[in-house]
């Protein structure tokens, strides 16, 4: 009436206890804040300023939730696939799962031994970065991208330091790309490793990483692709 908002009340039991009252009170509260127009009813999407759905906003929303914000930018690498990416996220985040948050969640295992070294307790840290087998395969990614890996102390460490390593913003992308891949290779040799007795070999481990950020670099069809001998003795041409 007149922009304003009548509210009558057919109560089948008026409010008497404080809480009731309380709720109440809350509920006017909010009706207070409703304004009525002389429109008609639509639906409209929050996802978006425009109000209009469409699934890239949903992915934006969706995405804002799932991935906290992290102190470097421009994580996300449109050079690996959304699987390796999303990976490397968890890495990055210590949230793997790995032996000693499984067995934290109830999860029965007879021990919480990383299976690559046999020796480290397989927390969070451990697997992609502190295990000694996985660190010599970060060695040898090491010398092949010729990075600097003396004070780095962990993968987030790691991706922050890129960009001092890298001379341009693709060469970053694309040690990243090589980062995200190696993350993902060796959490398959830990997985080979553990669930079907396969005893990795750290050189086709890192074999398999340059084979993976080749196929990358092809995709990134920069003017500078590399042939496979060229890349192989040093990818950030
Ligand atoms: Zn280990």
């Amino acid at each position: 009436m007149d922009g304003s908002l009548v509210v009558s009340w057919n109560w089948r039991s008026p409010p008497s206890s404080i809480t009731e009252l309380l709720e109440l009170d809350s509920c006017l509260n909010d009706l207070s804040l409703v304004s009525i127009g002389t429109s008609y009813d639509k639906w409209s999407w929050r996802g978006c300023s425009s109000g209009v759905f469409s699934v890239s906003s949903l992915r934006g929303a969706w995405e804002s939730k799932v991935y906290p914000p992290l102190e470097y930018k421009h994580f996300w690498n449109n050079l690996v696939s959304i699987k390796i990416n999303f990976f490397a996220w968890r890495a990055v985040l210590n949230r793997l799962p790995v032996k000693t948050d499984l067995i934290k969640r109830g999860v029965v295992l007879n021990s919480g031994t990383c299976d690559l070294c046999g020796a480290g307790v397989e927390y969070v840290i451990h697997l992609p970065w502190e295990c000694c087998w996985v660190r010599d395969v970060w060695s040898m990614v090491q010398y092949w991208c010729e990075l600097d890996l003396s004070d780095i102390n962990s993968v987030e460490h790691l991706l922050s330091a890129s960009h001092s390593f890298a001379k341009s913003p693709s060469q970053i992308k694309m040690t990243h790309a090589i980062i995200f891949s190696a993350l993902w290779s060796l959490w398959k040799a830990r997985n080979d490793c553990s669930f079907n007795n396969i005893t990795p070999s750290q050189a086709h481990i890192f074999e398999d990483i340059k084979a993976n950020s080749f196929h990358v670099d092809k995709k990134q069809e920069r003017g500078t692709s590399l042939n496979w001998s060229s890349w192989c003795i040093f990818p950030l041409m």
